[in-house]
């Protein structure tokens, strides 16, 4: 297979209006945080709605971070999380000082098991972090309610989920403390890398915009326009360097604005997927909830029980055939870090081993033809015959 005819596993769709606008940030000589970064934070929690705040960093890490400081994360304290992520979801965790506690997934949503949750709790626990998986919401309902009940704050990873619903709610305006996406050069909307870190609470929002440019009181758009003598700021904490720059943010900007169009599309060929594999012995990705928008960032399929390939060998011939493909996630309790600082087994949790050792995750992104589809399509049959 010649390299010109390979299909990425993902790609970005960035267009002319993107270009336009860095090219104007270059020329406007503000390229750090300014005002096209204010812009996007403003088209963003406009985007949402229910009057949240957004606050733009330079990755969903440095939000989840950000996120989890301000709700007061310290030593002692234990987060309970999903094992069936990406390590960016427990690894702000440690950078606090406290202590993940994984728990296994629901195989049906493939998001964390809300009854998991529920028997992990301990008078040390802090907080919750769902991940609405591949784009599809976590039972949120269940988790808010449990979170009140115990008095626990939830802290969303919504990296996969822009735009998704959880109940006709937009995931970003929920009765949780925090929400943190992801603009990852391979999420639904990309700028290169960035995050924005959205919440109702002044406090946190206070805390997060403080705490994301060195723990100064004001940012640094502020400080050159404001009234207050330009060269005068108080640093009031220990804070780190995780602000958005202006070059990114426009990118943000246009991708914000074909985001309805991206989900549109990519909610096409999941469908496109789900017809063509149907017929074959192979477990599909969980759908939202009737009525709910799944985002669509992530096709992943299970192998079933029937099929006597190995995941390892499908991928190698989808591979051999010209077709990218990825696997989310090796758990967190088969990587060492995790599994031997918290002694952690395939046993303890058999939802989200099962699942690994039969999903891979086939190419889904805007860029896509339905020819493309097709093709990955016909390979999946070749692959696992
Ligand atoms: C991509 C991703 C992150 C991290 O996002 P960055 O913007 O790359 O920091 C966190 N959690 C999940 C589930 C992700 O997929």
């Amino acid at each position: 297979m010649t390299n010109h005819n390979f299909l990425q596993f993902a790609l970005p769709e960035i267009g002319e209006e993107e270009i336009a606008e860095v090219v104007s940030a270059l020329r406007s000589g503000w390229v750090t945080t300014g005002p096209k970064t204010k812009q996007f934070e403003a088209d963003f929690a406009e985007f949402l709605g229910g009057r949240v705040e957004a606050i733009a960093v330079n990755s969903a890490t440095a939000g989840l971070h950000l996120g989890l400081e301000a709700l007061g994360v310290g030593p002692g304290d234990e987060v309970i999380t999903t094992t069936h992520t990406f390590t960016a979801t427990a690894e702000v965790i440690r950078y606090l000082g406290a202590d993940p506690v994984f728990v296994d997934i629901d195989a049906n949503t493939l998001c964390i098991d809300v009854d998991a949750v529920a028997a992990a709790i301990t008078p040390r626990t802090k907080a919750i972090i769902p991940v609405h998986f591949g784009g599809r919401a976590a039972d949120m309902g269940r988790l808010l309610e449990l979170a009140r009940k115990h008095n626990l704050r939830v802290m969303e990873d919504a990296a996969h989920s822009l735009p998704t619903t959880s109940n006709g709610k937009m995931i970003g305006t929920l009765d949780s403390d925090v929400t943190v996406f992801s603009f990852y050069a391979n999420k639904t909307i990309t700028t290169g890398e960035g995050g924005m870190l959205v919440t109702r609470d002044p406090a946190v929002a206070n805390r997060a915009r403080v705490m994301r440019l060195h723990g100064i009181n004001r940012d640094a758009f502020d400080r050159f326009t404001s009234k207050a003598p330009s060269w005068y700021y108080e640093v009031v904490a220990p804070g780190f360097k995780y602000n958005m720059t202006d070059i990114a943010a426009s990118l943000g900007i246009h991708q914000l604005r074909r985001a309805q169009a991206f989900q549109q599309k990519r909610t096409r060929i999941a469908t496109l997927y789900d017809a063509g594999l149907a017929e074959m012995p192979i477990i599909r990705p969980p759908h939202a909830a009737p009525g709910d928008i799944h985002s669509w960032h992530l096709y992943v399929i299970q192998l079933d029980e029937t099929v006597e390939v190995s995941r390892d060998q499908v991928i190698e011939r989808l591979f051999e055939q010209g077709i990218g493909c990825s696997v989310h996630y090796i758990p967190l309790h088969l990587q060492p870090y995790w599994r031997d600082t918290y002694k952690l087994t395939p046993a303890m949790f058999p939802v989200s081993q099962r699942v690994y050792e039969r999903t891979l995750t086939l190419p889904l992104y805007t860029r896509m033809s339905e020819s493309d589809v097709a093709r990955v399509v016909a390979a999946v049959q070749r692959a696992i015959r």
